[in-house]
């Protein structure tokens, strides 16, 4: 943890939370868009240390989160097919579909093995050459380099027995979403650190230009979300809009090359519905004709639903920003992690989960 001690320094926190008071003379909105910032932002209390007038809202950058119910009854209808094992990340497991979650489906018989990498999917594969093997592929752009060459290689091993059930989903197209939207009421965004890691900057350019707001690529460490607001402030305060990058020791310009030519050589861009905020046109990856034989919505034949979500978790109009977790009237009682009614108090990245662990004593205590 040493290497991470200049990021967590407190006295250079109390002069940035000074300067950042120093500037802020009107109300200002801002979004993170990644479950990790969202996190930081909770453990360390740091609305709590920013002035008041200064709200923190959390934005759908968990990929758990987000992904849709009927991604997740997809999944357990194929993963209740006799002959598949259903190889998927531990955290989707509790995450509710329509009328059960994953772990339902293993009591009820499903083969699911849990992995911890996409290749380890592919040794379950070759170990398991007279069954069918699926691999659920969730995430952002983190996400879908690896997932890319887990299919190539697949591809190069020429197996047959093993699918992909795709639900990668993009982050410029939810941004551009949400400020689209009339109820949107954020002022600047901390930009996803990872994301543009992968991808670079130039997407965050184009939304800058068109939206006229803030946007500061930002780190997951404490200093790095302070130093992100503080950039956000600035640029209000002098009403000037662009796009900075805080988190220069891991984001470059163009960001990482080859792993952008393997998201182009096995996935098209495609519309995806997303949790809580319906379809977004152009805001998923699926896999292109190239790998259709790949597909496990085609070789089990589970595309086309289309199913209501739940009108007791407002974990919509959280991911939107218009709500706060503790507005949910089911929030730690009803819905806790141990007993989820949505996918944001399920994984360890989502809002609802945060709060749950970081604040629930402070918001549960007797005045
Ligand atoms: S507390 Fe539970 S029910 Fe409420 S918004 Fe969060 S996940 Fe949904």
């Amino acid at each position: 943890m040493e290497v991470l001690r200049p990021f967590r320094d407190e006295i250079k926190a109390k002069s940035l939370i000074d300067n950042i008071k120093a500037l802020t003379t009107k109300p200002v909105n801002i979004m993170e868009v990644c479950g990790g910032q969202t996190h930081t932002i909770l453990k360390y209390g740091i609305e709590d240390l920013l002035p008041e007038n200064i709200k923190l809202l959390h934005g759908p950058g968990c990929p758990v989160c987000v992904t849709s119910l009927e991604a997740i009854d997809m999944a357990i209808n194929i993963s209740l097919n006799k002959d598949v094992i259903f190889c998927t990340y531990g955290d989707m497991l509790r995450v509710p579909g329509s009328s059960m979650d994953l772990f339902k489906a293993k009591a009820l018989g499903a083969n699911l093995k849990i992995v911890y990498s996409p290749l380890d999917a592919l040794k379950v594969a070759l170990a398991n050459p007279c069954k069918n093997i699926v691999f659920f592929a969730i995430g952002f752009e983190t996400t879908a380099p690896a997932n890319a060459m887990l299919i190539l290689q697949a591809k190069k091993l020429n197996l047959k027995n093993f699918f992909v059930l795709c639900h990668e989903v993009l982050v410029p197209p939810i941004i551009a979403s949400l400020l689209e939207s009339k109820e949107s009421n954020v002022q600047a965004f901390l930009g996803p650190g990872h994301v543009c890691s992968v991808m670079g900057l130039h997407e965050y350019e184009h939304l800058v230009h068109n939206y006229q707001l803030p946007i500061v690529v930002t780190g997951f460490e404490p200093l790095d979300i302070l130093e992100g607001i503080y950039a956000c402030v600035q640029q209000l305060n002098n009403n000037g809009v662009r796009l900075e990058n805080q988190y220069t020791r891991a984001v470059t310009q163009d960001g990482n090359i080859p792993a952008q030519q393997a998201i182009k050589d096995v996935f098209e861009v495609c519309d995806r519905k997303w949790r809580g905020l319906g379809f977004i046109p152009k805001s998923g990856l699926s896999l292109n004709s190239q790998f259709k034989d790949f597909d496990a919505t085609i070789k089990f034949k589970v595309d086309n639903l289309d199913i209501q979500e739940s009108k007791e978790c407002i974990s919509g109009e959280i991911l939107r920003g218009l709500k706060k977790p503790y507005e949910c009237e089911f929030f730690g009682t009803k819905c806790t992690p141990l007993n989820p009614l949505g996918a944001t108090m399920v994984s360890s990245e989502g809002a609802c989960s945060a709060y749950y662990k970081y604040r629930q004593s402070k918001l549960t205590a007797s005045p």
